[in-house]
């Protein structure tokens, strides 16, 4: 017989609110808002302030936080979580608490601890930081043909020590050549704080390998460039973000993800191609660190991939139908290049984003937990943190009311205020 276990379904979406205090450098934001809709609430107020959040326009502002929250600002001024000043939540037994009545325990844990572990957040205070009143973007495209492999192996030295105000990603899928024969393309997507002139200086002295031209470089207002990086066409205007919803269809998708520590060899990046030829919808988005991300510490918050990281690979693959079958295909693929990822990746552990929960880390069983194999995906997640997280969570949900697949475990025995002895 299977055991039912129950749950409650929040819909914060009427949550919406949106504060911005410019002279406060800050803004309050309830957790149904969405990262579109803050940005656009800054930019409405102030042409130089911006938030340095996802790039997915349409996520969530309560869960993203949670878990980190990078996007294309990280290398300048770090994650959306390193940037919040309070925050207000609904705890176990249902007290509304801020940043001073949770304390500093708590306050660190829910910046980056992942989603549903120790409360409802209700609201995030975030800081604000200073943008340009003009930025550029570019996307250069580099196909197998085109010498994708060269120009991939060089961004891998050079991507994450890069000027702090440029952020190149690689977004990587399949396309027609032109010789009808499918290839790899790698598309080179950025941001630069500030103009095409010195951009191409920057360029030409770091990754001349790209070839960037002036012809690229697209300079614009930094909202216009949320609109551009989120891959939103261009004649779709910053009101949009207002909807709160996604221009893209809904599908099926499987993600998993890793951190490179150390660059790929070409003789390894050749096999990515292949195991990446043998899906019809791939895709691998390569998201570089260093600059602010390599300055911060491990522990400052929950989120540990800091000093040391080159990039962050995001695997996924996506499909419409709902057969089984399908769905089979694509997670047997993207298992297969995870693993075959394993040999260069980060390892002890092999290190993954907490915001792209992957089930095939590991699960907590029948609505219990357990520290030990918590944290086998736990250490993933957190590294180093994992062990001050579930103390917190000892400590702020000793029932574990707060429980899904991949919640924080809770301790059989508390620690006692001396921080050695034990109390069961
Ligand atoms: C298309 C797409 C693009 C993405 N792009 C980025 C990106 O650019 N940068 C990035 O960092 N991440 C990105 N992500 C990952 C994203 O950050 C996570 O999916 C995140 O959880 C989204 O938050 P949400 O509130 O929309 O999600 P939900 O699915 O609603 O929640 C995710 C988790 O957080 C918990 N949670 C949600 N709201 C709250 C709350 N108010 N209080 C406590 N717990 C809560 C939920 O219980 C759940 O465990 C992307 C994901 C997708 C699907």
């Amino acid at each position: 017989m299977k055991r039912s276990v129950s749950f409650i379904l929040l819909d914060l979406a009427k949550l919406r609110a949106i504060k911005v205090d410019i002279e406060d450098n800050s803004a309050w934001v309830q957790a149904g808002a969405t990262i579109g809709e803050v940005y656009y609430r800054i930019a409405e107020k102030s042409k130089t302030h911006g938030y340095p959040a996802g790039l997915c326009t349409s996520l969530g502002i309560g869960g993203h936080i949670t878990g980190g929250a990078y996007g294309p600002m990280m290398r300048k001024y770090g994650l959306g979580a390193d940037n919040v000043v309070d925050a207000q939540i609904v705890d176990a037994s249902g007290r509304v608490l801020d940043r001073a009545l949770m304390g500093e325990d708590l306050f660190w844990a829910i910046r980056g601890g992942g989603g549903g572990s120790f409360g409802i957040i209700l609201a995030w205070k975030v800081k604000l930081v200073p943008v340009p009143s003009t930025v550029t973007v570019f996307t250069v495209p580099k196909t197998l043909e085109t010498g994708a492999t060269k120009v991939l192996n060089k961004w891998q030295h050079v991507a994450h020590k890069i000027d702090e105000d440029l952020f190149i990603r690689i977004l990587i899928t399949t396309v027609n050549s032109t010789k009808g024969k499918k290839t790899v393309q790698t598309a080179y997507q950025a941001l630069f704080l500030g103009k095409t002139d010195r951009l191409l200086d920057v360029m030409n002295h770091s990754f001349p390998e790209l070839g960037l031209t002036r012809k690229d470089c697209i300079e614009m207002s930094w909202i216009q460039s949320v609109i551009y990086i989120a891959g939103y066409p261009s004649n779709i205007k910053p009101e949009f973000l207002l909807q709160g919803k996604s221009l893209f269809p809904t599908v099926n998708f499987k993600a998993k993800s890793d951190f490179l520590r150390v660059p790929v060899p070409v003789t390894g990046l050749q096999g990515m191609w292949e195991k990446f030829l043998q899906n019809d919808s791939p895709m691998m988005i390569w998201n570089p660190y260093g600059g602010m991300m390599g300055k911060i510490s491990e522990s400052s918050i929950p989120f540990p991939h800091r000093k040391g990281v080159i990039c962050k690979i995001q695997y996924l693959t996506a499909w419409t139908d709902g057969d089984k079958k399908t769905a089979d295909k694509h997670i047997n693929w993207i298992r297969g290049l995870y693993e075959y990822m394993g040999t260069f990746v980060s390892k002890f552990p092999r290190e993954a984003y907490v915001n792209y929960r992957d089930l095939d880390l590991g699960m907590n069983k029948n609505a219990n937990s357990n520290f030990l194999e918590a944290s086998v995906w736990g250490k993933k997640y957190y590294k180093n943190n994992y062990d001050r997280l579930v103390l917190v969570k000892t400590e702020v949900d000793p029932d574990n009311f707060f429980w899904h697949e991949q919640s924080l475990p809770i301790l059989p025995f508390k620690v006692g205020q001396d921080g050695k002895s034990l109390i069961h």
